[in-house]
């Protein structure tokens, strides 16, 4: 392996936060009928989230398959970014600039209506605020990515264009510009959507696993959900957040499954400052990303593939977690590091970066949730503001932009 060493018990196809402290979620299986307003299906950060909005004032019940946070969101690297996976430039072009900005600054309010929900529910997750750079690459080079600082910082976002010499001096990195944005941060996903969950279940919420949803039919006045444990689940509303999984019969348009990997170093003694407190990602395709965590170990991903279930072969996992090592030595060459997990995951695209946060078509009373591309956490965020929004009878000012 160039330059990384690998751990002699490297803890291969088992993500770092499988080990985190903090995990337990009172979940049981699901013994009797239950009736409630809301049924979430998956116990994920995205059913986190909406559970914990939800269940302040209603009756919620959340149903998994597998161990809560056990999907993607144990695998997930959390840089928890306001920043859209298609710049703000290419966006309008897509969807046109009012929407575009609309889109962006909706993700920026996400990011920190999610540091609010920690502060404000005490959950301990190592949620810390970061910087991002966001380095050109062969997607989008200098002169691209300095329209978009200029187009970012015209809508108000804090987005700063760096020259090659910048970067050099003030990050030691060899690249032909970037951009430097505030307001990001990142955490442990698993120990914040546990925590999610446990406030939750202290406002009420039944968490039921393993529970799999087998079939949802809907009538004017709600949701049945036929499930596995040979008990109906009843609803008035019934939220899927399902991660990449959805059950049969709900359809996911413009969306696609792809794999993509990760690893994550030993901690490490020293750093540089800016590598502290900066996410990092490429403006190429597909990209490498990295950030540190609080004990100091470098989490790094990237060498995305369009294949829903390569991240399962582990002759895969091992080429490209040495490609992703690689390439980040040579961005970092004076960083050595020592691999300590790595693993695969699935993960979702939709051509516009944006996810898909509406109600299911052809199924009165139920909703679907599909937080795509690398912000799926502050998607997440999103969606259980206008699901919530709409449950109670209120309208979200930007719930058209996520409608598929
Ligand atoms: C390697 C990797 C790196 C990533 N990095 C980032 C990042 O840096 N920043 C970011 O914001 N996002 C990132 N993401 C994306 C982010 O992790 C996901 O968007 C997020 O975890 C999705 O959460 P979720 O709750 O929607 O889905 P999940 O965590 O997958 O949860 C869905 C749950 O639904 C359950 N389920 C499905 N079907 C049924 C059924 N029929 N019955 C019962 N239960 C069911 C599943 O068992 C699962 O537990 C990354 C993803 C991966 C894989």
């Amino acid at each position: 392996m160039t330059g990384a060493t690998q751990k002699r018990d490297l803890r291969t196809g088992r993500s770092l936060w499988a080990d985190s402290p903090g995990l337990g979620v009172p979940a049981r299986p699901l013994k009797a009928a239950v009736a409630v307003d809301v049924a979430i299906v998956g116990a994920g950060i995205s059913g986190a989230f909406m559970a914990q909005e939800l269940a302040r004032d209603h009756s919620v019940v959340v149903l998994d398959r597998r161990p809560p946070l056990m999907g993607s969101t144990i695998a997930s690297t959390a840089l928890l970014q306001w920043e859209i996976d298609l710049p703000l430039t290419e966006l309008s072009r897509q969807i046109g600039p009012a929407k575009a900005k609309r889109a962006y600054q909706r993700s920026r309010k996400a990011v920190d209506d999610l540091k609010r929900i920690v502060a404000g529910e005490r959950i301990v997750c190592g949620l810390h605020d970061k910087a991002t750079l966001y380095l050109a690459g062969d997607a989008y080079g200098w002169r691209a990515l300095e329209a978009e600082a200029e187009a970012r910082a015209a809508i108000g976002l804090e987005s700063e264009f760096l020259k090659a010499a910048d970067l050099r001096e003030r990050f030691d990195i060899d690249r032909t510009g970037a951009i430097l944005s505030q307001g990001s941060a990142g955490a442990d996903p698993a120990r914040l959507a546990a925590g999610l969950l446990r406030r939750a279940a202290a406002d009420g919420a039944s968490i039921h696993s393993p529970v799999e949803v087998l079939e949802a039919v809907s009538d004017p006045d709600g949701v049945t959900l036929l499930t596995d444990a040979g008990h109906a689940v009843r609803a008035r509303t019934v939220v899927f957040c399902c991660g990449y999984e959805f059950p049969k019969g709900v359809p996911t348009p413009g969306a696609e499954v792809i794999s993509t990997w990760a690893l994550a170093s030993t901690p490490r003694p020293r750093s540089p400052g800016w590598l502290k407190d900066t996410l990092v990602w490429e403006a190429s395709d597909p990209y490498l990303y990295f950030r540190m965590s609080r004990d100091g170990r470098l989490i790094v991903g990237g060498e995305d593939e369009q294949s829903p279930d390569a991240h399962a072969d582990p002759a895969k996992l091992k080429r490209k977690c040495e490609t992703i090592a690689r390439k980040l030595k040579r961005l970092l060459p004076g960083e050595d590091f020592e691999i300590d997990y790595n693993w695969a995951g699935a993960f979702g695209e939709s051509a516009t970066g944006l996810p898909s946060i509406a109600p299911v078509p052809d199924m009165d009373h139920a909703w679907a949730v599909m937080g795509f591309g690398g912000n799926g956490i502050t998607y997440s965020v999103i969606a259980s503001q206008i699901v919530s929004a709409a449950i109670r009878g209120r309208s979200d000012p930007d719930a058209d932009l996520y409608r598929p």
